[in-house]
C-alpha cells in the first residue's frame, strides 16, 4: 500500500474523502436536513424549529500564537468563530460545549482569562456555555468549541440555494483580520529578536499598533455578524445562499458556487475594503484586495438575493452588492479596477490546512 501526503489532496480533498466514508451513517436519519457540507449541520427536534450545530477547532501554532493574541480576546475569539457559523444559516446561537487541551505549564490565570473571554462573548450573543471537556497537551493550547443554534425551518440560509441573475452581497468590511495579522506577526518578529538580544520592547513600536488598533481588532476579536441575522428578521429577508467568510471571499464564493451549481461575476471595485487595511497594504508593499480574496479570518457574511430584493437592503449601509451570480458555466470572474477581467476559479484563493503556505 502507497501512502499520500495529504499535501497532495489538501483540506479540502481531505474533508470530500472523509465524507465519503461517514456518508453510510447519515442514511435512515429523517430527522437529518443537512449533513456534512455546509456551515452548520441540520436536523428537526420535532419542535417547530430545527436545530443546527457546528464545531471549530483552534490550535496554538495553526491558528493562534500566545506571543500576540491575549487570552480573553482568544476565549472570545473561540465562541465567535463558531456564531459566525451559526449565523451562516441564518440561525442564532444556544448552546456551547467547550474541550481544552492544556500545556501543563500554562497557568491557571491564563486558562480562566480565556474563560472569561468565553464566557463575556457567550452573553453578548446571547448562548448558554453547557458543558465540555478538559485534557492536557503535550504540545500547544487546543481549543474546541461546538454549538448548537436554531431557526424556524423556513429562515434557513444554505450554501446550495444561489441561482442566476441573484445579487452577491456582503456585509462589513474585508481584509482587516489579514492586514491586523501582517502587523501583530512584525511586532511579534521584532518582540523575539529583542527578547534574543535581552533588549526591552520598544514602546515606539506599541504606538504604532494603537494607531492600527481597528485591523488588529478584526484579527483578534471578530465579531460574528448575529445583528445580520436579526436584520433579515426584521426586513423579511431570507437570503437564498450563504455563508460566512472564514477562508477568504474566493474560497468561500467558490463554496456558494459548487454547492448552487452556479457561477458569479464580482466587481473588484465594489468589495469594502476596511480603510486602515488599505493603508497597511500600502506599508507592506502589499495588496488589500488580495488580503479580502484571500486572507480570511473576517466572518463577514456572504449572501445572495434576488434582484428584487434590492429595496430591502439599500438602507443598509452594513451590506454591499459586490457582484452577480451566473450560470455554472460562466464561471467564477473578477472584473477589477482597470476594467480586466480575471478568472477567479483559477487563483488560489483561501488557506489550506495542509497547502505550502
Ligand atoms: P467552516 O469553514 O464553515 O467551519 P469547514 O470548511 O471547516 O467549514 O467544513 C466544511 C464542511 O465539512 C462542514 O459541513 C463540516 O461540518 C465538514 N467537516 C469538516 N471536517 C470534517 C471532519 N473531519 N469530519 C466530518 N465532517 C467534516
Ligand atoms: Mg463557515
Amino acid at each position: 500500500m502507497s501512502f499520500k501526503p495529504i499535501s497532495e489532496i489538501g483540506e479540502f480533498g481531505l474533508i470530500e474523502r472523509l465524507s465519503r466514508i461517514a456518508a453510510p451513517t447519515l442514511k435512515n436519519k429523517p430527522a437529518l436536513v443537512e449533513g456534512i457540507g455546509d456551515d452548520c449541520a441540520v436536523y428537526r427536534t420535532g419542535g417547530t424549529s430545527v436545530q443546527v450545530s457546528t464545531t471549530d477547532l483552534l490550535v496554538e501554532q495553526v491558528h493562534f500564537d500566545l506571543l500576540t493574541t491575549p487570552m480573553h480576546h482568544l476565549g472570545s475569539k473561540a465562541i465567535s468563530v463558531n456564531v459566525s457559523d451559526v449565523c451562516a444559516m441564518n440561525a442564532l446561537p444556544e448552546y456551547a460545549l467547550i474541550s481544552i487541551a492544556v500545556p501543563k505549564n500554562l497557568p491557571v490565570e491564563m486558562v480562566e482569562q480565556l474563560y472569561a473571554g468565553m464566557a463575556h462573548a457567550a452573553s453578548r450573543y446571547g448562548l448558554a456555555i453547557a458543558g465540555g471537556d478538559t485534557s492536557s497537551s503535550p504540545s500547544g493550547l487546543v481549543i474546541s468549541v461546538t454549538m448548537t443554534g436554531q431557526a424556524p425551518e423556513e429562515r434557513l440560509a444554505y450554501r446550495k440555494g444561489a441561482r442566476p441573475g441573484e445579487m452577491v452581497c456582503v456585509s462589513g468590511t474585508l481584509g482587516g483580520s489579514a492586514a491586523g495579522l501582517k502587523l501583530l506577526m512584525r511586532e511579534r518578529s521584532i518582540m523575539i529578536d529583542l527578547l534574543r538580544n535581552n533588549e526591552t520592547y520598544d514602546k515606539d513600536v506599541m504606538a504604532e499598533l494603537q494607531e492600527y488598533s481597528e485591523a488588529i481588532r478584526c484579527h483578534l476579536l471578530p465579531e460574528a455578524r448575529i445583528d445580520m441575522v436579526r436584520f433579515f428578521q426584521e426586513a423579511g429577508i431570507v437570503p437564498t445562499a450563504m455563508i460566512d467568510v472564514s477562508d477568504g471571499l474566493t474560497a468561500d464564493l467558490r463554496h456558494i458556487c459548487r454547492r448552487s451549481g452556479v457561477g458569479a461575476h464580482i466587481d473588484e471595485g465594489r468589495i469594502p475594503i476596511l480603510a486602515q487595511a488599505r493603508t497597511i497594504a500600502d506599508e507592506f508593499q502589499d495588496d488589500a484586495v488580495a488580503w479580502a480574496l484571500g486572507g480570511g479570518e473576517d466572518y463577514q457574511l456572504l449572501f445572495t438575493l434576488p434582484k428584487e430584493r434590492y429595496d430591502d437592503i439599500a438602507g443598509n449601509r452594513e451590506i454591499s452588492v459586490i457582484g452577480e451570480i451566473l450560470p455554472e458555466e460562466e464561471g467564477m470572474l473578477l472584473t477589477d479596477i482597470f476594467g480586466m477581467t480575471i478568472d477567479l476559479e483559477e487563483s488560489a484563493g483561501g488557506f489550506d490546512h495542509f497547502g505550502e503556505q
